[in-house]
Formats: structure tokens, sequence, C-alpha cells
């Protein structure tokens, strides 16, 4: 089959790959029909996340239909429409049993490598990294899903992959990130970087009683999709424009009941301490560069609620830790509990209330797709969320 794999910092290949095979009695194979192209998947392409090999293939946003089952797999059978979880998760495990599906015990086999950095494990994830896992990502023309009784989600409608495939991660990411700003009705809410997963905290934030949303970012096409679902929008590269004094100014002094960091470790930034995270993870002094992190903090409301649904990886360096206990501010975070979000997301699209589709502003092959890494790295044509058929 062909399948985009990671050759090296900077390098994608779309090659072609040995198909993937069962390898335990709850395993499944799925043929892949659509998979996307993460913001997290560039902490991969620009080296930032370590234990990749040559040769790893990418993917955790992917969909299709079921090919062959192990014996253990009850709950689906060859023809089934499914959209899987990027987190793997058993669903027997104290975790899974409490629905911390992203700390499930049982899916990393690599569990130690994590535990030197972390004390303890989160769940194996799809085609990110050997220390979460080593599992063979989707995209690709099929793939191996572990646990196929417990992640994959039925899609028993005939509503295009498009609209559904998001279901794998973005879309209850941006909506558990919403939840985890602990947001009341009529609360100004912030959200630095609109991308993918910030577009869907965004729109969740309103579904969640926001009565404004202010958005934060520096692409025009970006910040154009977050006025479309309502949002007021900063763009912070203009000159002169400071995003602390923007949020107080739009908050009567007051600051956000609640800031999403939907940006994480590669965050940019045009001050000085922008300057300092790059020497410094350049040096290996520092891992990520937590810029919207620190300007958060400073700027939620006294008591408020920061969620960060961006994806930190390491040590952070300077980050305002004495402003956070100072004004009492509550903090959550952590990789999506997938598996508590898809089914109620799966209504809302249903029902029309939301058309996750809205973002797509590319459609490619597994061929084009080493060349369009590195478009999405750049941030050039416009590009806001990149989809691959890899049959096409
Ligand atoms: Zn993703
Ligand atoms: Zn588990």
């Amino acid at each position: 089959m062909k399948a985009v794999c990671w050759m090296g910092k900077s390098s994608m290949e779309t090659r072609t790959v040995p198909d993937p095979e069962l390898i335990n009695p709850h395993d499944a194979i799925i043929k892949v029909t659509r998979t996307a192209i993460c913001g997290s998947d560039l902490h991969l392409y620009d080296g930032f996340i370590p234990t990749m090999e040559s040769g790893d293939i990418m993917g955790h946003e992917f969909m299709g239909l079921v090919e062959e089952v192990g014996p253990e797999v009850a709950n689906l059978k060859r023809g089934d429409r499914v959209v899987v979880p990027f987190t793997i998760a058993c669903g027997n495990c104290i975790f899974c049993k409490k629905k911390f599906w992203a700390a499930c015990d049982n899916t990393n086999p690599n569990a130690h490598l994590m535990e030197k950095a972390y004390g303890y494990s989160g769940a194996g994830l799809f085609g990110y990294s050997h220390m979460m896992g080593g599992y063979a990502g989707g995209q690709a023309q099929y793939v191996r899903v572990p646990f196929a009784n417990v992640g994959p989600l039925k899609i028993e409608n005939d509503l295009p992959d498009e609209k559904v495939l998001f279901l794998s991660d973005i879309f209850p990411t941006g909506y558990m990130a919403a939840e985890n700003a602990q947001i009341q009705p009529g609360d100004t809410v912030a959200v630095w970087g609109c991308g993918p997963v910030g577009q869907f905290a965004i729109a969740s934030a309103f579904m969640l009683g926001a009565a404004r949303v202010i958005a934060i970012d520096r692409f025009q096409e970006r910040l154009a999709l977050a006025r479309s679902l309502g949002a007021i929008t900063v763009d912070y590269s203009e000159e002169d424009v400071s995003v602390l004094t923007a949020l107080k100014d739009l908050t009567g002094g007051v600051g956000p009941d609640s800031c999403i960091d939907a940006v994480g470790l590669e965050a940019h930034s045009n001050e000085l301490q922008g300057v300092y995270d790059v020497v410094k993870t350049a040096l290996f002094m520092e891992t990520d560069r937590p810029s919207v992190l620190r300007q958060a903090i400073q700027a939620v409301r006294k008591g408020g609620t920061l969620s960060i649904p961006g994806v930190y990886g390491g040590l952070l360096d300077k980050v305002p830790f004495g402003a956070a206990f100072g004004k009492g501010i509550t903090m959550k975070m952590g990789q999506t509990n997938m598996h508590n979000y898809m089914k109620p997301l799966l209504e809302r699209v249903e029902k029309g209330q939301i058309d996750p589709s809205y973002i797509i502003s590319h459609r490619i092959t597994l061929e084009q797709a080493p060349e369009m890494y590195k478009v999405w790295r750049d941030k050039k044509e416009k590009v806001t969320k990149i989809v691959i058929d890899p049959w096409a």
C-alpha cells in the first residue's frame, strides 16, 4: 500500500510499504477513505517530538471502512464505516473505567520511555512517535486499529466523509478545550490560535454559552474563519497591537473569564521573549516555546480558567507561575478523552448544528502530502486544513 512516511526532520515521503496485518485478536484493519494532516503533525515534521524513526507512517486523523476484524472483535464487521479516535484506549483499565481514555494504562507498549520524563505514560497514539506507542498512522491506504471494540465510532448515516472525519481529533479536541475552560453563560473567552483546534474551540465555546469569543492569530484566512463563527478577532502581528492591552480594553479592564491556548509548544512571538525561546530551543536548553502560555496566564482575569489543548512536550522556561498563583487561576489541559465526545458531537453534526468541513482548504492525494507538509508548516496558499483521499 501507499503511505506517508516520516524520513527525518522536515522530510516526508510517500512510499510503498507492506499492508498492515492483524496482530492480535482485538485488532481491525481499516481501509482508509479520508485522512487529514493535523497541526500537531507539524511538531513531528519540525523534529520537536523525539523517538521518531525513519519510515514511520504518519497520521492520526482518519476514517474508513472495516476491511477485516480479529476473532475477539464483536462490535464491528467488514464493511462498517467508522471514524477512529487518535488516542488508543483499552476500555478496561482503571483510567478507561473513569473515562480518562487518554490516560489508558494498557495501550502504550513503550510506556517506559514516557515514564522517564513524565512519571507515568498516557495512552498510545496513532502515528505519533515510538514513545507514544510506535503505532503506524492513518495517512495511508490501510491501517491497523488495536482495541477495535473500544475506539471506532460507527457512522450509520449518509453524511459525506468530510463532515465526520474531524470527529477523529480536532472537533472533540476543540470541544474538550471549551469544556475545560469552564464557561458560564455570558462569559468572555479568549482563544489563542485560529487553526483547526482553535476553530472548533471557538464554535464549542459558543455552544457552551459564551457571550463573546475573542480570537487571536496573525493569518487573515484563519481570522476570517473565526469571524464567520461570530468571534471578535485580534491580529497580533499588526503594528502597535498588544494582545494584553487589546484583551483588557475588550473586557472593561477585567480580563477574559477563560483563556484557551490552542497553539502549544511552537508558538510564534514577535516580542523579546519569542527570540529568547528560539535561541534556547536551538541550543537544546529548553524544549518548548511557551509564549502563548505566558501571555494567557497574564491575560486571564483573576479567578479565571486557562484551558490548554495545544500540545506541550517537555520543559518550559520563564512561565509566570507566580502570576498564576497570585490570581488564583485554574488550569486544565491534556490529550483529549476522545471517546467521551465522539458520539454526542456526531449527533450535533447529524442535527446540522455544525458542519465541520467549513475549515477545509485543500483536498490532496497521498503523493501530494510531502509537499503539502511544507506548505502547511509555512502557512502558504491560505491553507487552513488539508484532507487526503488515499485512493485518488
Ligand atoms: Zn490531530
Ligand atoms: Zn485503558
